[in-house]
């Protein structure tokens, strides 16, 4: 049983890092139920979580969720306690909480682009997640933590994609356009990053100093020549001037 769910949760991984860009550390979101049903099962997520998704994991919640979890009081105060040493991700909802499924639906707007995973017992929100492509389900059944196999959603968003390729084989093209498809940063980082190289170097400018390099001893060489040249020629004449002096001194 344990390998063949490790197996499915492999398979599911790639499916998410492969598609959806999904990288180390995983971004894991936490809700209130999630928490009430490891305790009630004795899970430890930050111990096992990791081992199952085969990476480094970031567990984390939202304000919204830990005021849901405060204002139900004594039931939920061990999965308060839970929550609470997660990491408190900033949410839009500052001044005026929303509930905690609300909120979490609220992160993974806009395509998922902090690739989050959501890990939810609230069924009602299991089902929202479903309908938005790329968002990685968690829940726990008979006492394990479960990756969900990729909703509908996700596979048609994913074969809608393919469909579009040019070339159906090149992965980092297919990546950069579900980028752009879904409006994120990275993809006009892209763009910057490719200006940048078309600007940068000019070559021209390096040719040109080479040539002076190669042409200017040429021409230096040839003065010094000429400068032997003249020197020579000088030489000769004045040895020609002592030389016709004499001579006529002896005529
Ligand atoms: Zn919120």
């Amino acid at each position: 049983m344990k390998i063949k769910r490790q197996k499915h949760a492999k398979k599911n991984m790639g499916f998410y890092k492969y598609n959806f860009g999904f990288r180390e550390p995983f971004q894991v979101l936490l809700d209130g139920t999630f928490c009430q049903a490891a305790l009630r099962n004795k899970i430890q997520i930050r111990e096992q979580l990791p081992g199952y998704l085969a990476g480094a994991t970031q567990l984390c919640t939202t304000r919204c969720v830990l005021k849901e979890l405060e204002s139900l009081g004594k039931e939920l105060y061990g999965a308060k306690l839970i929550a609470q040493r997660f990491q408190a991700r900033h949410c839009s909802h500052f001044k005026d909480p929303v509930s905690g499924s609300a909120c979490l639906l609220s992160m993974i707007e806009g395509g998922n682009p902090h690739h989050y995973f959501i890990a939810t017992q609230d069924e009602a929100l299991a089902t929202k997640v479903k309908k938005k492509a790329g968002v990685p389900l968690l829940f726990i059944i008979q006492n394990t933590m479960v990756l969900d196999k990729p909703s509908a959603k996700s596979l048609a968003s994913v074969q809608a994609m393919q469909k579009n390729q040019l070339i159906p084989e090149h992965q980092k093209l297919s990546i950069v356009q579900l980028k752009e498809e879904q409006g994120l940063v990275k993809a006009s980082e892209a763009k910057k990053r490719k200006r940048k190289r078309t600007g940068g170097p000019n070559p021209l400018s390096c040719l040109k100093k080479k040539k002076k390099t190669q042409e200017t001893p040429q021409p230096s060489a040839a003065k010094k020549k000429r400068n032997r040249k003249h020197k020579k020629q000088k030489l000769e004449a004045i040895a020609g001037t002592m030389q016709s002096g004499p001579q006529n001194v002896e005529t």
